[in-house]
């Protein structure tokens, strides 16, 4: 494969792997080192398990869920998600949030949804970075530049742990292990767009690197480097 930062080539990056492998920190930097425009796909799947929890509605309820799906605007703004004119950041941060996901991703006729909004915002933009668990398996099958982050699970919950004892969340290290593993197995397993790696994606272990490192790291492939 053979890439590089050419002025004027329109570029398409895929970026997926499991929670808390680094995907938005390092994709949201990357945009801005680019300039290129950012969707963090996991937010938006975040946000229909918000809005879901908050009205209280039925999972089975497919025809209200879609329904407000339909009427609703998602907008990033300084990648921040925004719901109808609200940013809804932090509520869709929380654990409670990241404990329900899951199961709401599952759900084909919600990816469907999700994934008809983030491919028109993909066809608009010249150059964009995407991160989730299928962009390079479904929503980019032909992105020019396909990333897998990968890491163990503790050191993926410990990433989770510090950023939630920041926003001063009280959670149990361990605890945040086993939901990690439980989130990853639903991922992997689901019927629907599951947790892949691409055929064609180039896989980055990041244990040992930091959020600096990896951010080179595909820079550097970028621009045919490594
Ligand atoms: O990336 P993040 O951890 O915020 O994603 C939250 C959840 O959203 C994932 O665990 C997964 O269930 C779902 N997701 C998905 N497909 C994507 C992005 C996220 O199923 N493209």
């Amino acid at each position: 494969m053979s890439f590089s930062l050419t002025m004027g080539v329109y570029m398409k990056i895929a970026i997926d792997g499991p929670a808390g492998s680094g995907k938005s920190t390092i994709a949201k930097l990357l945009s801005k080192k680019l300039k290129f425009e950012y969707i963090d796909t996991g937010a938006l799947y975040r946000a229909i398990t918000y809005i879901i929890n908050k009205e209280k509605i039925d999972i089975d309820n497919k025809k209200k869920i879609t329904d407000i799906i339909n009427s609703s605007v998602f907008k990033f703004n300084e990648n921040k998600l925004y719901l109808n004119g609200f940013c809804i950041e932090k509520e869709i941060r929380k654990n409670i949030i990241s404990q329900n996901v899951s199961e709401i991703a599952a759900q084909p006729f919600i990816r469907i949804l999700l994934n008809k909004i983030i491919k028109s915002t993909s066809d608009n933009s010249e150059n964009i970075i995407i991160d989730g668990r299928d962009i390079g398996t479904v929503v980019l099958p032909d992105a020019d530049l396909k990333i897998y982050l990968d890491a163990s699970s503790s050191v993926r919950a410990l990433r989770r742990y510090l950023e939630l004892i920041e926003k001063k969340e009280p959670v149990d290290l361990n605890k945040l292990e086993e939901e990690i593993i439980i989130r990853d197995y639903l991922d992997i397993n689901r019927k629907a767009d599951p947790l892949k790696k691409a055929d064609d994606a180039i896989i980055i272990v990041t244990d040992d690197l930091n959020i600096r490192q990896v951010v080179d790291k595909i820079y550097n492939l970028l621009n045919n480097d490594l």
